[in-house]
């Protein structure tokens, strides 16, 4: 008789935006005449850029010919896309990140959840608290998180750094010493980051204590202020303690067209074993390649056209964001976020719970956003809004909220 992953079995049920959309839909049924505005899930809205249509449908005719057409991409990704991010996001930032120290995938979320497995199932992980979710769950199917109480919602072998206003969203040093520490920055839920002298600190920590830092960049592109890091090679020592894993869905509107990468520097050793070398096997092995049409849209983000038309899509978002952070500020709500990231995070008035606010939100104003207890036990108390909407919808859902 065969047996089954029984960390799988461990896995808290209904998942956060199941939920949600559950919800939603009751609601809708009940009242069919209300229209409802979705500040909820973190997709963007805005559609691909014209350079990276103009890229993908040129890639479309070279794989309708003979002369031109392509089959399986290097694992490790196309050679004209690997520099083209090697020498934007790294070396203009006076990073030295090598074109081959890069790792082409299908996005974030797969490489945030499968670069545990190169990693012992003895490690303790410690996460920031609220997180994007992938990070705790990828680790319990892989047995890494001991057992889960439903009451605190805490796993026992799971260090968790609660990030809330009392600490101003800065993680700090666990007790506990981690192998692995995984950081979002700028952060998906709560919008805020660290300044770039607050990550040295941890490079450094992590250095000190032979921990690795998993660090997730998906909305590098959001950063407004100057003393925030573009990437985590801006830090000193770096290289020999962090693997970055990037994507282009929040930055070029990839949510459904598929990209991301991860560096894994060749400095970076556990012993004598390179880390880089294993997850080259890993590739090998278990990938087969991001498309090529959609690496030559990649490689179009780093085409002036490209950087102009993308950089006007950030705006956009984040001029939703500034709206609803001011608009928000000026109701009275405590606000955080929104500077350098499309999330604002918002502390619930009169001591709601995460889930009262949700309800009412959506029972009063029609307004669906995301409850901070679904990220973790400290996001309880707080709200998710994202800037991802239209900039017209923004502005109607703030009207509402100002009434309530
Ligand atoms: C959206 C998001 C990603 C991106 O995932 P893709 O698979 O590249 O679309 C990664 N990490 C975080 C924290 C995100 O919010």
């Amino acid at each position: 008789m065969f047996k089954v992953n029984d960390n799988y079995q461990k896995l808290p049920g209904s998942y956060l935006f199941s939920t949600i959309a559950r919800k939603v839909s009751e609601y809708q049924a009940a009242h069919p005449d209300k229209t409802l505005i979705r500040l909820g899930i973190g997709d963007v809205t805005q559609p691909l850029a014209p350079a990276i249509i103009d890229a993908m449908h040129s890639a479309v005719d070279e794989m309708g010919d003979a002369a031109t057409f392509r089959g399986y991409a290097p694992d490790l990704g196309y050679e004209f896309l690997r520099n083209a991010i090697a020498e934007n996001d790294y070396r203009a930032r006076g990073c030295d990140i090598r074109a081959d120290e890069i790792f082409v995938s299908d996005g974030a979320k797969s490489d945030s959840g499968n670069i545990q497995e190169i990693f012992s199932v003895d490690n303790r992980i410690a996460v920031c608290d609220p997180v994007y979710p992938v990070y705790v769950d990828s680790n319990v199917m892989a047995g890494r998180t001991g057992t889960y109480d439903p009451t605190t919602e805490v796993w026992s072998d799971v260090i968790y750094m609660p990030c809330t206003k009392e600490n101003n969203f800065v993680p700090e040093f666990p007790k506990e010493t981690p192998d692995m520490i995984y950081l979002c920055l700028p952060n998906n839920p709560t919008g805020t980051t660290l300044k770039k002298s607050q990550l040295q600190e941890w490079v450094d920590y992590a250095n000190r204590v032979g921990a690795v830092i998993i660090y997730d960049g998906a909305y590098e592109a959001y950063i407004s202020e100057d003393d925030v890091a573009h990437t985590i090679y801006e830090c000193e020592g770096a290289k020999t303690c962090a693997i970055e894993l990037k994507s282009f869905s929040k930055n070029a509107g990839f949510t459904g067209v598929r990209l991301g990468y991860t560096v894994v520097p060749k400095e970076l050793k556990c012993g004598d074993v390179s880390l880089h070398a294993m997850w080259a096997r890993r590739h090998g092995t278990k990938f087969n390649g991001a498309p090529y049409i959609v690496q030559r849209a990649g490689e179009t983000v780093y085409s002036e056209a490209g950087k102009a038309q993308l950089a006007e899509q950030v705006a956009y978002y984040m001029k939703n964001a500034a709206a609803i952070r001011s608009g928000l500020a000026e109701t009275g709500f405590e606000v955080f976020g929104g500077v350098n990231a499309p999330y604002i995070w918002l502390k619930t008035p009169d001591q709601m719970t995460s889930w009262e606010f949700f309800d009412y939100l959506l029972g009063t104003a029609n307004v669906v956003g995301t409850p901070g207890s679904g990220f973790g036990p400290s996001g309880e108390g707080y709200f998710r809004l994202t800037a991802f909407g239209t900039y017209e919808n923004t502005l109607a859902a703030l009207e509402r909220i100002k009434k309530l």
